[in-house]
């Protein structure tokens, strides 16, 4: 059949894409169509004609899916964040299940058999609702030139205006009407991506969930904020109790309970360049602390938030990264320390470490921590979270991990018995890959929030004498495509149950010389 563009087509949608799209079939040829639920059977606009595929719009739903659930926010198909909001939680979970393991069986080249063996139960949350404690909201106008704030609609720069998204902490809607009535009143302008010209680019919210500290940063396209002092005023005065904001909250995630919250820093970032970075390096204090304080808890299992053992404190500031969901972060690290099977006598590294939040999870259970990361302010962070926490056993260095490694490394001789890697999107460098096969720790705990570079990566490390143990999905993001998945990898023909045995084995192995081409893999 040959279909045009603008052609109305019912399809019946058979399968998800892996941006959570639908996918239904028309005498063979796929059809992708934007926010279609598996199950549905829909009418559908063609956009987009391909030879073997092609795309549609989503013009209405005939029979829907017994998966499709009613979307909380009015804007979910145009905004670009939450994909799959319309999708039952339980359905979204199989979803991500299965990504991660069809991730590991096509780029990572695992036999099926293996990777259903190795595979545990992916960690759901019991509300995927309001748990991100992190928002970056542009500013800017709408068609007739009224102030807006919100999120970019998908794919493009084009801003809707929403000061209520379902993902984010109850508070932001209060903080973004005051910050948006401040420049109202101030004649402040908000700045203009086509021309270069205006003032307040972001407004960054970050929120302790079990601490109550809020702070909010202004990204601005100049030196300094106008009237800055009414600002900090309007913002002190915010009263954010449930009553006031007319809020139940009973609809806080899970485990944390913190009414009372308060902004505890308010700060504006400079950043005056022409590009798409949000921020920029420079941040000033306003009024109030440089950052803010929050704490983690660590779970005695994974499966149950009842047993805690412990809770390591954070000082977070604006430029660091800290987990967006820390609802779901206690178990995510909880399961990364069981991973890494410490008993008290092991060094480890934690490379790609923020503020050295993994890295004092596992400093609690090992003799030595070593953490690399390239934000020094995160490293900074790092260092005053270990002394908060009287952790003495942990040391952090500034520097891409594919180069402190292997210098440390080579010229040290530094070793390891678990190295722990938590990367960005883009997954682990080549080198740094290589130095961890040249260390041959006894585990290796790969933290990642995309299973397409985890299991790139671990074909490399599986490759290279690993071999993948467990695998368990995390979910951090409910509503969107994304998840976090923890892998633990445990290095052949040794036996990883022997406690600091790296001591040993840096005998044999601090010799040899770390390649410094590719030929590690052939
Ligand atoms: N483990 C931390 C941070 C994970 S996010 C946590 O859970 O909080 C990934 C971190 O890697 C970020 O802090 C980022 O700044 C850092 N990073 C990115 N590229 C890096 C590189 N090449 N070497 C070291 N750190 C890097």
């Amino acid at each position: 059949m040959e279909f045009q563009k603008n052609d109305i087509v019912t399809v019946e949608i058979e399968d998800i894409g892996n941006d959570g799209e639908g996918i239904g079939r028309i005498d063979g040829y796929a059809l992708f169509v934007k926010d279609a639920v598996i199950g549905d059977i829909v009418e559908a606009r063609i956009t987009k004609v391909k030879k073997n595929y092609g795309y549609a719009r989503l013009e209405k739903v005939i029979t829907p899916s017994s998966f499709r659930v009613e979307p909380r926010c009015a804007f979910h198909r145009q905004c670009g964040g939450c994909q799959i909001q319309a999708m039952a939680y339980e359905r979204q979970l199989e979803f991500k299940q299965d990504k991660i393991r069809n991730n590991l069986i096509r780029i990572g080249g695992f036999v099926p058999e293996h990777v259903d063996a190795v595979m545990e139960q992916i960690i759901g949350m019991e509300n995927p609702w309001h748990y991100r404690n992190k928002a970056q909201f542009p500013v800017g106008y709408d068609k007739s030139n009224n102030l807006i704030t919100g999120f970019y609609a998908g794919r493009t720069h084009d801003i809707i205006h929403n000061t209520d998204c379902a993902l984010g902490a109850h508070e932001n809607k209060q903080i973004l009407e005051t910050v948006l009535s401040y420049m109202r009143e101030n004649s402040i302008p908000a700045y203009r991506e086509t021309s270069g010209e205006g003032l307040v680019r972001h407004i960054l919210i970050r929120t302790g969930f079990a601490s109550g500290e809020i702070m909010v940063c202004l990204v601005i396209n100049g030196k300094k904020l106008p009237a800055q002092e009414e600002l900090v005023r309007k913002l002190t005065e915010i009263s954010f109790s449930g009553s006031a904001m007319g809020i139940d909250f009973g609809e806080r995630p899970t485990g944390i309970d913190s009414d009372g919250r308060r902004i505890v820093s308010i700060s504006v970032n400079i950043n005056t360049e022409r590009n798409n970075v949000i921020m920029g390096k420079e941040t000033r204090t306003l009024w109030g602390k440089d950052y803010i304080e929050d704490s983690i808890r660590i779970l005695e299992s994974v499966d149950s938030s009842t047993n805690v053992t412990g809770e390591v404190k954070f000082r977070i500031s604006p430029l660091s990264f800290y987990q967006v969901n820390p609802g779901q972060t206690e178990r995510l690290y909880s399961l990364a320390l069981e991973y890494a099977g410490l008993t008290g006598n092991e060094t480890v590294w934690d490379l790609y470490c923020g503020i050295g939040t993994i890295s004092l999870f596992l400093a609690k259970s090992a003799k030595q921590v070593y953490g690399v990361e390239i934000v020094p302010q995160a490293i900074e962070d790092a260092k005053e979270n270990a002394r908060v926490n009287g952790i003495t056993n942990a040391e952090f260095y500034v520097g891409k991990a594919e180069e402190v490694l292997p210098d440390k490394y080579k010229k040290e001789g530094l070793y390891a018995d678990v190295i722990v890697v938590d990367p960005p999107r883009k997954g682990c460098d080549d080198k740094c890959l290589e130095t961890i096969l040249a260390m041959q720790p006894a585990r290796i705990v790969y933290v990642s929030c995309d299973s397409a570079t985890l299991a790139r990566d671990l074909k490399v490390l599986a490759d290279g004498g690993y071999e993948v143990k467990r695998v368990r999905g995390v979910d951090q993001f409910g509503g969107t495509v994304h998840v976090e998945c923890v892998c633990q990898l445990v290095r052949k023909g040794i036996d990883s149950s022997i406690a600091g045995n790296a001591e040993k084995r840096r005998i044999n192995y601090r010799e040899e010389e770390i390649p410094d081409c590719g030929c590690i893999y052939g």
